[in-house]
């Protein structure tokens, strides 16, 4: 089975930071799109970081 991975990026840079594996997700957690505070190695500071399929 291939496993789903979301990718979650930046949205000052539109960079993909991250990565996260959607197996160990309950069902029905993924409706809406997680919108989160992260480090980002390229901007060197935190930023808001959206997850994409
Ligand atoms: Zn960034």
């Amino acid at each position: 089975m291939a496993e789903n991975y979301i990718k979650i990026s930046c949205t000052e840079c539109q960079r993909v930071t991250y990565w996260r594996g959607t197996s160990h997700r309950k069902k029905g957690v993924e409706k809406k799109k997680l919108e989160t505070t992260k480090f980002c190695k390229f901007c060197r500071k935190h930023t808001v970081h959206k997850e994409s399929k």
